[in-house]
């Protein structure tokens, strides 16, 4: 049964100033659904605070009062700018917050400069900060603009072990603790404000879940929650057909399957990494990836189901990848793709492997291009796109291996406009 909340994901540079966090608030505003935002910190501020902590452990005083002076001033103009217009006990009541939650940050940090040292522990202590911060100043923007909110301290219920810097989450005892402490919070509210990245051991110790970890955070508290949707807001609207880097009239697609995002993730998608969904996923709660500066793009939704409305969805491509021709070649590093090619079977690799390479082993640079979507090992697909690959060197087609993805492994050189091509034979 699905409680009826929306959890919404805002990343760093969906935070990372007055006029983004507008955008933020206009999008929160837009909504009757009961919801949790979860938001990252300011753009490169948890980097600062790590240099801050690394900094603090060496003794460096004046590199951590800079630091810390930076992240001050920063934090307090965001507030003058976004709670400026305001009436004045909300503008002082978060500068007072803001205000302390610096000052703590600069205690632990002088503390760390006494002990001479900055354990794993120390660097969570400190990197929470940056997090503690953004949702501080949101949720009081969110009053301001007259929203019945709260903000909550994800540490409450994001219980871990102790494996600072990469923490595991114990689920059984964040779902006790999150129908607990969280869901009745909305008994006399409409927006909760929390923390991405962080968390907290049973004996109060502040852990993190790993670098880029509020995506992972989401899905865990949408998953707690069984929410209706998990959003995760981002500055790309959405998971592109292919690279727009690569193929610049690449479009958002409309919806994808967990399984295809798993594949293109594996052979360089960059936008949501699958495992930091999967909770979500599990438990059949859909994804959707949406730009927090063009609202109204409709995104990439992600589901457990597959999606059928199209032969393919999406290309990627790996490029700087090696072929080694013939069979009995055995590295070290594991292989990333194997099959069999025009004329032998052949292994690809990520990069060159280290250590020897027998002179009589035949290898050349490649580009794997992977292809997913419903019917994208099927035989008419397959062919449509080795006629649009004619004019490349193709040094093989791999199908088969699942039926939602295809692979072609070509020459290094025709890499951008190999995919080119089948990205424009894939609708
Ligand atoms: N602020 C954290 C980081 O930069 C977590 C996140 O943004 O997802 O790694
Ligand atoms: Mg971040």
């Amino acid at each position: 049964m699905s409680t009826n909340i929306l959890v919404r994901k805002f990343g760093g540079t969906s935070v990372q100033d007055a006029s983004a966090l507008r955008c933020v608030l206009d999008i929160v505003k837009a909504s009757t659904t009961r919801q949790v935002i979860v938001l990252s910190a300011t753009s490169g501020t948890t980097d600062t605070l790590l240099r801050t902590a690394r900094a603090a452990g060496s003794g460096d005083a004046v590199t951590v009062d800079g630091f810390v002076t930076a992240l001050r001033e920063r934090h307090l103009h965001i507030v003058e700018e976004l709670l400026g217009e305001h009436p004045e006990d909300h503008k002082s009541s978060a500068i007072a917050s803001v205000t302390a939650l610096l000052d703590e940050l600069h205690a632990w940090a002088r503390g760390l400069i006494v002990l001479g040292e900055c354990t794993p522990q120390s660097l969570d202590a400190v990197a929470s900060f940056g997090e503690r911060l953004s949702t501080t100043i949101f949720a009081a923007a969110c009053s301001a603009a007259g929203l019945r909110t709260q903000w909550f301290d994800v540490r409450t219920v994001m219980r871990t072990d102790d494996r600072f810097v990469n923490a595991r989450v114990i689920t059984d005892e964040l779902a006790t603790l999150t129908r607990n402490h969280l869901l009745p919070l909305f008994n006399s509210i409409d927006v909760v404000v929390t923390q991405g990245f962080i968390g907290s051991t049973s004996d109060g110790r502040t852990t993190t879940l790993g670098r880029g970890g509020s995506d992972y955070t989401g899905a865990l508290l949408g998953a707690a929650l069984d929410a209706n949707e998990i959003q995760i807001w981002t500055d790309v609207s959405g998971i592109y057909s292919t690279d727009p880097r690569l193929v610049p009239h690449a479009t958002p697609v409309d919806s994808m399957s967990f399984a295809e995002v798993r594949e293109l993730a594996l052979y360089g998608a960059k936008v949501v990494h699958p495992d930091t969904i999967a909770p979500a996923i599990e438990k059949s709660i859909p994804v959707r990836v949406l730009n927090t500066f063009r609202s109204s793009d409709s995104g990439t939704l992600i589901t457990a189901a597959q999606p059928d409305d199209a032969d393919v969805h999406a290309a990627t491509i790996l490029r700087g990848c090696l072929a080694v021709f013939g069979q009995d070649v055995h590295f070290e590093e594991s292989p990333i793709l194997a099959g069999t090619g025009i004329e032998h079977a052949l292994t690809i690799y990520r990069q060159r492997p280290l250590g020897h390479l027998d002179e009589s082993i035949v290898t050349s640079d490649v580009a794997v291009i992977c292809l997913c979507g419903p019917r994208a090992s099927s035989p008419a697909v397959i062919s449509r796109m080795t006629d649009a690959l004619r004019p490349y060197s193709v040094k093989a087609v791999i199908a088969g291996l699942s039926s939602i993805a295809s692979f072609f492994v070509v020459d290094e050189d025709d890499a951008v406009d190999a995919l080119k091509a089948v990205h424009d034979t894939m609708s």
